[in-house]
C-alpha cells in the first residue's frame, strides 16, 4: 500500500501538525526521509532517544527478548522487569518501582499514590495537589488538569477538582497556597514544554521544606529531565533536593514506550493489591530495553560527556547569535537547551523549525512558540553537533533574510 504525507491529513486525527517529509529510517543522530534526504536530529524524538536511533545494544536487547517472551501479564513476574526495578532502586533514593507505559501514566499513578498516602495517613480532606502554571504533566484527566496549560482542557470540562497552580520559581506564591490539606506538590525540576526554565535551588528547596512541614509528598516529574538528560542520572541528584516520588519515561526507554514511578517503601506501601494496575506495564520487551539504557547511561564517563557536548552546543549557539542576533537567552541543563528568540521573532519559533527541515536539521519549539528547543541523543558525536549547528545556522539565516 502506498502512503504519503497527504495520507496523514486524510485518515488520521489532526491533533498534530507533522513535518512535510516522511522519515523512513534512522540511525544514531541521523534521519532519512522517503526521498532519501538526510537530517541531523537535534530533537531526539522529543528527549526520548537517549542513545539515538537504533542503538546496537538496545536493538540487541529488544530482539533477544522478542525471541524469548513478549508478554506474560502481571499475574506473573518477569526477569527484565525485576532487573530494571532493581537497577533503579540501586541507583536512586527509591525502594519501590511501578512500571507503566508512558509519562502520563507515570504521573497519574504518582498523583494517585500521593492522594492515597494522604488519605490513608491523615484523612480524606487531605487531597489538594499543588502544581505550577505552564507545567506539562501529560494528557489524561488528572495529568492534564495538574499541568498548567488551560488550553489543553478547554471545552472538555469539568476538570478534576482540588488542584492549585502557582507560578514556577515563585517561592512566596508557593508558601501562600500551602496548608495541611495539601497531599502533594508536583514539579518538573526544569520546565521543558513550558519554556525551558531551570528550577531554582530556592524554589525546589522551599517545596521540599513546605512538604515536610505540612506532611505532603514532593513529586518530581523527571519524564523529560531524567535518564542523563541534564548530565546526572536524574536531575534531582544535581539539585540537592530529593523527592518522595519520582516519575520517569521518555529517555528511559530510548524510544520504546515505557514509563515508571518510584518511591520510598513507606510511601509505596499504601498501594496494595487492586489499588492500581496496567495490562502492559512492566512488559518484558520495554523492561529489557530500559534496563540496557540504564546500564549505559548510569556511568560517570557517559554523564560527564553530556556536559561536554552541552558546552559545544552552547558555544555554537553563541557564535550563531553573534552573527544574527536572534536569541535573547540560551538556557537549560545538559543536552536540553532552549534558545529564546528576541521580541522581533516572538511567536515565530515554528517558522525556524520549518526552515530547519528545509535545511536538513530537526529541532523543536517550546514555550509560547518563542523558543527553539534542542534535546539531541545523549551520545551525539562532536561531528554531528557541528553539522547540526551549521544546518541550524543556515535555517536561521533563511528566516532572518526572508
Ligand atoms: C512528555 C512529558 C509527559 C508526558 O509523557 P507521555 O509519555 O507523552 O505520556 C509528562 N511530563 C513531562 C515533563 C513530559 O515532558
Amino acid at each position: 500500500m502506498r502512503v504519503s504525507r497527504a495520507t496523514f491529513d486524510e485518515v488520521m486525527f489532526q491533533t498534530y501538525v507533522p513535518a512535510q517529509f516522511v522519515p523512513v529510517r534512522a540511525s544514531g543522530s541521523r534521519i532519512w526521509d522517503s526521498e532519501g534526504r538526510d537530517y541531523v536530529d537535534l530533537a531526539g524524538g522529543v528527549a526520548v532517544l537517549s542513545l539515538g536511533h537504533c542503538h546496537p545494544a538496545l536493538n540487541a536487547a529488544l530482539k533477544a527478548q522478542a525471541d524469548r517472551m513478549w508478554h506474560i501479564s502481571n499475574y506473573m513476574v518477569n526477569e527484565p522487569a525485576m532487573r530494571l526495578a532493581q537497577k533503579l532502586v540501586n541507583a536512586t533514593f527509591a525502594d519501590r518501582v511501578f512500571l507503566c507505559n508512558s509519562g502520563t501514566e507515570a504521573n497519574e499513578g504518582a498523583l494517585k499514590t500521593a492522594r492515597k498516602y494522604a488519605s490513608t495517613k491523615y484523612g480524606e480532606q487531605k487531597h489538594r495537589i499543588i502544581s505550577t502554571t505552564n507545567s506539562f504533566h501529560g494528557r489524561t484527566w488528572l495529568a492534564v488538569s495538574t499541568g498548567g496549560s488551560p488550553k489543553y482542557t478547554k471545552g472538555m470540562g469539568p476538570v478534576p477538582a482540588g488542584i492549585t497552580h502557582v507560578p514556577y520559581n515563585d517561592v512566596d506564591a508557593l508558601r501562600a497556597v500551602m496548608d495541611d490539606d495539601v497531599a502533594c506538590i508536583i514539579l518538573e525540576p526544569m520546565q521543558g514544554e513550558g519554556g525551558m526554565y531551570p528550577g531554582s535551588a530556592a524554589f525546589l528547596g522551599a517545596a521540599r521544606e513546605l512538604c515536610d512541614k505540612h506532611n505532603a509528598l514532593l513529586i518530581f516529574d523527571e519524564i523529560q529531565s531524567g535518564v542523563g538528560r541534564t548530565g546526572a542520572l536524574y536531575s534531582y541528584m544535581q539539585k540537592g533536593v530529593t523527592p518522595d516520588i519520582l516519575t520517569s519515561a521518555k529517555g528511559i526507554g530510548g524510544g520504546f514506550p515505557i514509563g515508571c514511578f518510584m518511591a520510598r517503601a513507606e510511601v509505596a506501601e499504601v498501594m496494595q493489591p487492586g489499588t492500581h494496575g496496567t495490562t502492559y506495564g512492566g512488559n518484558p520487551l520495554g523492561a529489557a530495553v530500559a534496563e540496557t539504557v540504564i546500564d549505559i547511561v548510569n556511568n560517570e564517563a557517559f554523564l560527564q560527556r553530556v556536559l561536554v557536548a552541552e558546552q559545544r552546543l552552547r558555544t555554537g549557539f553563541a557564535a550563531i547569535n553573534s552573527k544574527y542576533n536572534v536569541f535573547a537567552d540560551v538556557r537549560g541543563e545538559g543536552l536540553w537547551l532552549g534558545c529564546e528568540l528576541v521580541a522581533k521573532y516572538d511567536n515565530r519559533a515554528s517558522e525556524f523549525m520549518k526552515a530547519g527541515h528545509r535545511n536538513n536539521v530537526v529541532f523543536l519549539t517550546a514555550g509560547n512558540n518563542n523558543i527553539l528547543r534542542f534535546a539531541p541523543a545523549l551520545n551525539i558525536s562532536d561531528a554531528e553537533i557541528d553539522e547540526g549547528l551549521a544546518r541550524t545556522e543556515r535555517a536561521i539565516a533563511e528566516v532572518v533574510s526572508a
